[in-house]
């Protein structure tokens, strides 16, 4: 069927792992992570820490954090993490190598944690799990508020080679209405402490989509980011619908107008990125021509997808090739809560509690769908290669109707979406799921 684009909504879903959380379900056999691991390459593993902890909400935030951390709670949670890297370094043995290509703490913000804290946190990567942060890509995530030049230090002195913040809006008014209350001058001064790290990669996060932000402000706040030569910028669009303004409109056509809004500001901003020097690496990512490229990036990263992944901390996932698992997942403030507090008290993390196991078919869907969304788009022979078939055999309707759509093309070998097809990446990525994924996000109760 060739639907036309107009008739797509393009704001679905964001695809930044795949399958994801919410099509996990309990693993009622319990798998010993020695068993899970035995099989696997682990000469390149990324390793990510998560720290769970915020010092706000921030209205559109949809992650797997709590507002502040009650007493000894940062020292417990901790102490857990490193009880878990202990169990996990034991579980990947040492008959063969163990290497990690590529760390990251994310969050929450893990500069919610004071200096000493990070330290710490260092030191578990380091001396727990054996990650050597000085020679590896090490990416950090923190906040405005939170970007202490105490805890940069930190960072920097344990070898952090990228630091993403999330500014959101250069504009009082627009961080307020996102619900996450700043002042400008307060975000240029955390900048600059970032910049006096001298950490050679910094992103700045910013979000359209706001109630009454204008192509005049957003180009104010584009302009503002670039002010600082950030080596990347993240361009979100907003998924939560703000409270007032449009938000107060019921029905299809407070939808559609904040689609075209959004729509409007995303190819503002785009092309004055592009303008300014900037490559598109995907919908959301954009990269300073010239700007190296041996960091970790941020969830668009595309890197490591056929490479293991271990994630500590109760909100993080691990990656074998046929187990995707993690924690049990809320977003319901005392849910998590409970999580957490479940998190610290546990004494056994040697086996894989909640998941969803990979596969060949799931694999060609990840393969494909992460791919695709790189503006770079997706060799054809590599495809054929690792899968032994090409991606048209496998998913011919699929790649028909985007086709159709006039969202791909392939052109020397490469699958490649078009600008449109980019810029519709969330309607596109939800497509390619499959069934049984597409029933169990459906099935899963919000919690
Ligand atoms: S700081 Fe980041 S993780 Fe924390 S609430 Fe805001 S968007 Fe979510």
């Amino acid at each position: 069927m060739n639907r036309g684009a107009q008739s797509i909504r393009p704001y679905r879903s964001y695809v930044y792992a795949y399958p994801h959380k919410t099509s996990y379900r309990p693993l009622p056999e319990r798998p010993a992570l020695s068993e899970l691991w035995a099989g696997e390459r682990k000469d390149a593993l990324s390793l990510y820490l998560h720290i769970p902890f915020c010092e706000v909400r921030c209205g559109f935030c949809n992650l797997f954090t709590r507002i502040g951390a009650p007493g000894e709670l940062t020292t417990r949670y901790l102490d857990a993490l490193e009880r878990q890297a202990v169990a996990v370094r034991e579980a990947l043995g040492d008959t063969e190598p163990v290497r990690f290509a590529a760390a990251a703490f994310g969050g929450g913000t893990p500069t919610f944690l004071t200096a000493g804290e990070l330290e710490r946190l260092c030191d578990i990567a380091e001396r727990r799990m054996g990650a050597d942060l000085r020679e590896v890509p090490l990416s950090v995530e923190t906040s405005p508020a939170t970007a202490t030049a105490d805890r940069l230090a930190v960072l920097a002195g344990r070898g952090t080679t990228r630091v993403s913040i999330g500014v959101q809006s250069f504009v009082d008014a627009e961080a307020r209405a996102a619900v996450r209350p700043q002042r400008r001058a307060d975000v240029e001064a955390a900048l600059g402490r970032i910049r006096d790290t001298g950490v050679p990669v910094l992103n700045i996060d910013l979000i359209y989509g706001i109630d009454g932000q204008t192509e005049t402000t957003w180009r104010r706040s584009l302009d503002a980011a670039l002010a600082w030569h950030p080596e990347e910028l993240y361009l979100y669009p907003l998924y939560v619908r703000p409270l007032t303004g449009l938000g107060r409109q019921a029905g299809a056509d407070a939808d559609t107008a904040w689609d075209e809004q959004r729509l409007r500001l995303y190819r503002q901003g785009r092309d004055h990125l592009l303008a300014h020097g900037y490559q598109q690496v995907s919908m959301r990512m954009f990269r300073r021509g010239g700007a190296g490229g041996t960091a970790p990036r941020g969830p668009d990263d595309h890197a490591c997808q056929t490479d293991g992944m271990i994630g500590l901390g109760c909100g993080a996932r691990s990656y074998t090739s046929g187990l995707h698992y993690s924690f049990d997942y809320a977003v319901d403030m005392r849910r998590i809560r409970a999580i957490i507090d479940d998190y610290t008290e546990a004494a056994d993390f040697t086996r894989a509690e909640v998941g969803r196991r990979i596969d060949g078919g799931e694999a060609r869907r990840r393969h494909l769908l992460q791919s695709l969304l790189q503006a770079q788009g997706m060799e054809v022979a590599g495809y054929r290669e690792r899968f032994g078939s090409a991606p048209a055999e496998d998913f011919p309707g699929e790649l028909a109707a985007f086709a159709g759509r006039g969202w791909l093309e392939e052109t020397g070998g490469l699958l490649r979406l078009t600008p449109e097809g980019l810029a519709h990446s969330d309607a596109l990525g939800p497509e390619l799921f499959s069934p049984a994924v597409r029933h169990a996000m459906a099935a899963y109760e919000p919690k």
